[in-house]
C-alpha cells in the first residue's frame, strides 16, 4: 500500500516517476502525442506558368520549397514539446500526389518522443493573377516610340525596343512586368505593358540614353472598388540627331555634345561656342552628317589655317579650313556637308566612338 499523500499515477496507480498531469510513463505515452499531422494537404500551382500559391500570394518557388512550406504550416506540435527535429522524404505517386514521409522527434516533460507519419500533398491546378490578366489582354500602359526630325529605320526601332529587356532585367521580379502586345505602327512602334511602373522606368532609360522627351497621358477607363482605373500612355520622341552628329540649327553648324535635363548641350563647329538648347529650340534643327558618316583623314600639308588631304571619294588632293582647336595635328575629323568637306573640332565623344 502506498502511504497517504504519496503521488501515484492517476490512471493506473503506479508509483513515481510521474509525468504531465500525474501519469506514469506508459500511461503518459499512451495519451500524449508529439505532433498532429493531417493526412492530406492541398496546394495550388498555376497551370500556365507553374508558380505556386501560398497563403493567397503567388510565388515562384521550387517543389522542395513547397514541401518545406507544407510541413511548416500543417504540423501541430504538442505545446510542451522542445528540441524538435524533423526529417522527411518525398515520393511522387502521380502528377498531382506526392507522399511526404516524416520522422519527428522532440522532448516533452523530459521524455523523448519519436514518431513517424505520412502526409499526402495534393496539388490542384489554378491560374495565377498574371496569367489571368495576360489571358484577358490586361494592360496598364502603352509606350509609343516615335521620332522627331527624321524617320528612324527599322533597325533603330529594334534597338530602342531591346532596351526594354535590359530595363526589365535590372528591376526586381514583378508578376506584372509582362508585355501584352507590341508591334510596328504607322510612324513608329508601340508596346503595350502590364505595368505602369515598368513603362515609366523604360521612359526614363530612353531619355537618358537617347535624349528627347516623354509625354505622359493618363486616361480613366472605369471604376473598380471605388477607385478610378486609369491607363497610362507614354509618348517617347527620339530626336533625329544623336550625340556627335552635325546639325544645322539657327543658320549655323553644331554638334550635340551631351543630353541635358530638357534639351542638349551643343557645340558650334566654326568657332568656340557651347550652349544649351531645349528640345523645342532644337525642333527646327536638321541633321546634315551623322556621326557614323564622319571620317578621319591624314593631313599631308598644312599651314596655320588650311590643310590638304587625299579626298577618299575622288583620290585627288583637297583642302579644308582647319578647325578652331587644331594644333598642328596630323589628322582631322571631317564630314561631308552639302557636297563639301568640313573639318570638325574635337569633342570628348570622339574618343569613345570609333569611326569605320
Ligand atoms: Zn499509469
Ligand atoms: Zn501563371
Amino acid at each position: 500500500m502506498s502511504e497517504l499523500g504519496e503521488a501515484f499515477c492517476l490512471v493506473c496507480g503506479a508509483p513515481p516517476p510521474l509525468f504531465g498531469e500525474r501519469m506514469c510513463e506508459p500511461c503518459f505515452r499512451k495519451r500524449v502525442k508529439l505532433a498532429e499531422v493531417p493526412e492530406n494537404v492541398p496546394w495550388v500551382r498555376c497551370a500556365r506558368c507553374g508558380i505556386v500559391e501560398l497563403q493567397g500570394k503567388w510565388v515562384n518557388i521550387s517543389e522542395e520549397e513547397v514541401w518545406d512550406e507544407l510541413i511548416q504550416r500543417n504540423l501541430k506540435f504538442h505545446v510542451d514539446a522542445e528540441d524538435i527535429g524533423i526529417a522527411f522524404e518525398t515520393r511522387r505517386v502521380s502528377d498531382r500526389h506526392t507522399l511526404i514521409h516524416l520522422q519527428l522527434e522532440g522532448v516533452i516533460d523530459s521524455l523523448l518522443f519519436q514518431e513517424e507519419y505520412t502526409m499526402r500533398a495534393r496539388m490542384a491546378n489554378g491560374v495565377c493573377l498574371t496569367c489571368t490578366r495576360k489571358a484577358g489582354n490586361y494592360y496598364e500602359a502603352t509606350v509609343q516610340l516615335r521620332s522627331s526630325g527624321r524617320k528612324l529605320s527599322e533597325e533603330e526601332y529594334e534597338n530602342l525596343r531591346k532596351t526594354l529587356d535590359l530595363v526589365k532585367e535590372s528591376l526586381s521580379d514583378d508578376p506584372m512586368f509582362f508585355i501584352t502586345n507590341e508591334g510596328p505602327v504607322t510612324g513608329g512602334y508601340d508596346v503595350v505593358l502590364g505595368s505602369k511602373g515598368l513603362a515609366r522606368a523604360w521612359g526614363r532609360h530612353l531619355t537618358k540614353e537617347y535624349g528627347g522627351q516623354v509625354v505622359e497621358t493618363n486616361s480613366t477607363v472605369g471604376r473598380k472598388d471605388g477607385i478610378d482605373v486609369t491607363r497610362l500612355t507614354l509618348l517617347y520622341r527620339k530626336p533625329g540627331y544623336e550625340l556627335g552628329d552635325v546639325i544645322r540649327w539657327r543658320e549655323n553648324l553644331w554638334r550635340p555634345a551631351s543630353w541635358a535635363k530638357d534639351g542638349a548641350i551643343v557645340e558650334r563647329i566654326d568657332r568656340q561656342e557651347r550652349t544649351g538648347a531645349t528640345w523645342r529650340d532644337l525642333e527646327s534643327s536638321q541633321v546634315l552628317a551623322r556621326m557614323s558618316e564622319h571620317i578621319v583623314v591624314d593631313l599631308i600639308n598644312q599651314d596655320s589655317s588650311v590643310g590638304e588631304f587625299l579626298d577618299p571619294t575622288t583620290w585627288t588632293m583637297a583642302s579644308i579650313r582647319l578647325p578652331w582647336d587644331h594644333k598642328a595635328k596630323t589628322a582631322a575629323r571631317i564630314a561631308r556637308i552639302e557636297g563639301e568637306w568640313i573639318a570638325l573640332h574635337s569633342m570628348a565623344i570622339d574618343e569613345n566612338v570609333s569611326i569605320e
